[in-house]
């Protein structure tokens, strides 16, 4: 299988991998985040892309998403695992857990988040953000490296780069929502428009700033992002040894049925910019 992984800081690779490479492809959309590493794991290919790039250039509103997400289906990934930081807004989520994500709501206002434009209309169904068989996966695997796991848990994807006031923490918490992060729905949104399985790996780094005595500061977290770092790791070694992916899921044939505008006036540029991606 050809799996991408979009990681965050300090995910780059797995030990044990053979044959990295480091790569950029041209899109579209510009310039992806630098550089994806192609390598090959228990006879799966990978390609690592960070999402902040080399060196943590990109804010979470300024990633080029579009780009990330083409440049991987271009080279012929299908499905993602997204590696992710969140903060926890429940008292029973502690930091350094894992929660696999099955529900995004979204609080973003100023990203593109969308594939479809220049004249293509489409409307995907979106209910269910997740791959179904690729969290299953993720779950057991992680399952087999850490009790420390939940099953489930509805991500609330900010804007940032601020991290929540007292008010929109409290706030989240009423609404009986479980992380909250600031990139990840972006990329379900387009993996799904792209028709690729999907699914998020959320690693818990701190308690937001609800929880009383437990402000959250740049270095708190920059303190749990090592340990985490290294659980996910584990866990997608994990998971490379153990995935028998089902495909019935649907995620492939997402737009059967979805595109209403009908390709008339569309030229030939365009054309060949959306083949790859609904490919
Ligand atoms: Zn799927």
């Amino acid at each position: 299988m050809k799996i991408g992984i979009i990681g965050g800081t300090g995910l780059y690779k797995l030990a044990g991998s053979e044959e990295n490479e480091n790569m950029s492809v041209d899109t579209p959309f510009g310039a992806h985040s630098k550089p994806i590493t192609k390598s090959k794991y228990n006879k799966h290919e990978l390609y690592f892309l960070p999402r902040h790039g080399e060196g943590h250039h990109f804010l979470p509103s300024t990633i080029n998403y579009r780009a990330n997400i083409w440049a991987l289906k271009s080279l012929g990934v299908n499905t993602v695992i997204s590696v992710s930081s969140v903060g926890s807004l429940k008292e029973d989520i502690h930091p350094m857990d894992v929660v696999i994500i099955d529900q995004f709501f979204d609080r973003t206002k100023h990203r593109i988040d969308t594939f479809f434009q220049d004249g293509l209309v489409g409307h995907i169904p979106f209910a269910y953000p997740i791959c179904k068989n690729l969290a299953e996966q993720l779950y057991k695997a992680g399952n087999n490296i850490t009790d420390n796991i939940h099953k489930k848990g509805t991500y609330v994807n900010m804007e940032g780069p601020q991290f929540s006031t007292l008010a929109e923490s409290k706030f989240y918490r009423k609404m009986d929502m479980d992380v909250i992060g600031m990139t990840n729905m972006t990329e379900a949104r387009l993996a799904r428009e792209a028709q690729m399985h999907y699914a998020t790996l959320a690693m818990v780094t701190d308690y937001d700033c609800w929880k009383e005595g437990e402000i959250v500061t740049v270095e708190r977290v920059l303190s749990n992002l090592t340990h985490n770092t290294e659980l996910s790791e584990k866990i997608l070694q994990e998971f490379f040894s153990i995935i028998e992916m089902k495909d019935d899921c649907g995620c492939r044939n997402v737009l059967d049925g979805s595109i209403q505008s009908t390709g008339k006036g569309l030229d030939k540029k365009l054309k060949e910019k959306y083949e790859i991606l609904f490919r």
